[in-house]
């Protein structure tokens, strides 16, 4: 057995390498750059912290969160293996009595958040230092394209500059080919060899619902198909966590909430509830589970819509790292894009907006489409896949009975025409329904022949309808989401094509419209 071998069973206890592994800790050891895009529990950090094993000097790694830091360093403690942080949290002394430790090569790691390197004295002993090499975990955040641009990432591209010889190995679970190129070129590496694993999760079953009404009811029912297994249920508001955890106390699981507004007290007591397995679920926002160490979480539900495809792969990649089968589970509505979309237009600068309103837009046609799950994620981030058909909704439903709409589309797609394809979906619902809303008057919409012609409908069977034609790519959606009729909607507009539905579809949104009303 090899050095590599031997320390992968001794220290970590593994008997083998899980795929990728071995190739960037080799290339890792032979003093590469590496850029590695690796699903979450795809054994990123084994990636990087074998190596130093087998080397003399300190790594240093830069990490974005503090609880992230904290939870790695335990864990090499634990291992016997010497590792520590500077950051903001530590007082002076205790960041300068790491440093010293630093000089006198006590350390085998070095955890930092990036910021660091604006300060030249911190600079200046990793100067001093023989450093193995540089960790970028969360390497997405380097880019604008990503999902999580942090600026102080930005600032590692003096990495090289300051340490040319010093190899760099960057980690992500989620990077789009551009976003990919675009860390390597942000960080300056040259020559770097890039790994990417197939995105497929194939121990993730994946199941999509509209919510109906709060959802606690669908949540009650997957737990009832699920017993007893552990999970983390993830919900909006901080609120809505601590009433869904309530609720599910009160029916007879034992469950806690976890957010960003509990004292670090009570948020290390529900962590430790649900690692050592006295609570079966934790209810969260996202602010839990970013380097949760805990390998069997065998289920992951949303509440609402996911800001982006990213984060909620991110997020369902919590569950089953041990390899056995998972279950995950969205609720949304419609409702929930709206919310979103407010939060970016409140929230982030105009650079960014687009971009955050086009992640979201294709969160949603996640969430509506008939296609593989699987394969629209995989699709998403640029990588190819086949039908699931085993592993997700759409692919196991079967023969669901199909709905004729093709009258009811044409009326939608005349609306849109007759409005001059300047409009977005609830525009053109409000013509169809005949409101008498303040915008829709303004334009005389009011006189269009169109209006008031699909007053029979409720607003979300015609929500309903407008994601389908989205879907098949009927509508395409432009600037400010106006939407904008393709060659195929024309056709199905003249009445050369028809279009069908999954009488589910209807149904769901028509029970939606009850329960809420
Ligand atoms: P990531 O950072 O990619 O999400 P982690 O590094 O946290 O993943 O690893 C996920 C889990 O997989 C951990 O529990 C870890 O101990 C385990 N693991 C990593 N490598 C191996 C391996 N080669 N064999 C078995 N388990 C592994």
């Amino acid at each position: 057995m090899n050095n590599k071998h031997k320390i992968l069973k001794d220290i970590f206890g593994h008997e083998h390498f899980r795929s990728f592994q071995e190739e960037v800790v080799d290339s890792i050891i032979n003093k590469q750059d590496v850029l590695t895009i690796l699903p979450t529990g795809g054994g990123k950090s084994l990636c990087y912290q074998l190596p130093t094993l087998l080397m003399s000097g300190t790594t240093v790694v830069i990490s974005p969160l503090i609880a992230l830091m904290q939870d790695q360093i335990k864990a090499l403690n634990d291992l016997d293996i010497k590792a520590d942080m500077i950051s903001s949290s530590q007082t002076n002394d205790e960041n300068g009595f790491t440093m010293q430790k630093l000089l006198r090569g006590e350390l085998k790691f070095i955890y930092v958040a990036p910021e660091r390197f604006t300060s030249n004295d911190f600079v200046g002993v990793l100067q001093r230092i023989n450093i193995n090499y540089f960790v970028i975990d969360e390497a997405h955040c380097v880019s604008a394209w990503g999902h999580e641009f942090r600026a102080e990432y930005r600032n590692l591209d003096k990495l090289k500059r300051l340490f040319p010889d010093t190899a760099i190995a960057a980690f992500t679970a989620t990077a789009t080919k551009k976003v990919e190129a675009d860390i390597a070129s942000n960080l300056n590496l040259q020559g770097a060899k890039h790994f990417r694993a197939k995105t497929i999760r194939n121990n993730l079953d994946i199941k999509v619902e509209p919510r109906i009404s709060n959802g606690k009811k669908q949540i009650l029912s997957f737990l009832k198909a699920h017993k007893g297994l552990c999970g983390i249920i993830y919900t909006f508001t901080r609120k809505e966590a601590e009433s869904t955890a309530q609720f599910l106390c009160e029916n007879g699981y034992t469950a806690k909430a976890y957010h960003a507004g509990l004292s670090p007290a009570v948020k290390d007591e529900v962590y430790d509830d649900f690692v050592y397995e006295k609570i079966d679920i934790v209810v969260a926002t996202i602010a839990f589970g970013m380097g949760i160490d805990k390998s069997n979480i065998r289920f992951v539900i949303h509440t609402s819509l996911p800001k982006t495809l990213e984060n909620y792969y991110q997020e369902i990649g919590r569950a089953g790292r041990d390899g056995d089968m998972s279950y995950v589970y969205l609720l949304y509505s419609k409702s929930d894009e709206v919310k979103r979309k407010i939060q970016i237009e409140d929230a982030i600068d105009t650079g960014y907006k687009q971009t955050g309103l086009d992640k979201l837009e294709a969160m949603y046609r996640y969430c509506v489409s008939n296609n593989c799950r699987h394969k629209i994620i995989a699709n998403y981030f640029e990588d190819e896949c086949e039908d699931c058909k085993t592993l997700c909704d759409n692919c196991t439903k079967g023969d669901i009975e199909q709905v004729d709409v093709s009258i009811d589309v044409q009326k939608f797609l005349s609306a849109v025409y007759r409005s001059g394809q300047r409009f977005g979906v609830n525009h053109i619902i409000d013509i169809l329904r005949g409101s008498k809303n303040q915008k829709l008057l303004e334009f005389a919409h009011d006189k269009l022949s169109v209006y008031g012609l699909g007053a029979d409908k409720s607003k979300n069977e015609w929500v309903a309808i407008a994601d389908k034609l989205i879907d098949i790519q009927a509508l395409n959606l432009g600037e400010f989401r106006a939407l904008k009729i393709s060659t195929l909607g024309m056709e199905i507009l003249k009445g050369n094509e028809k279009v069908l539905i999954d009488s589910d579809k209807l149904g769901i949104a028509q029970k939606i419209e009850e329960e809420v009303t």
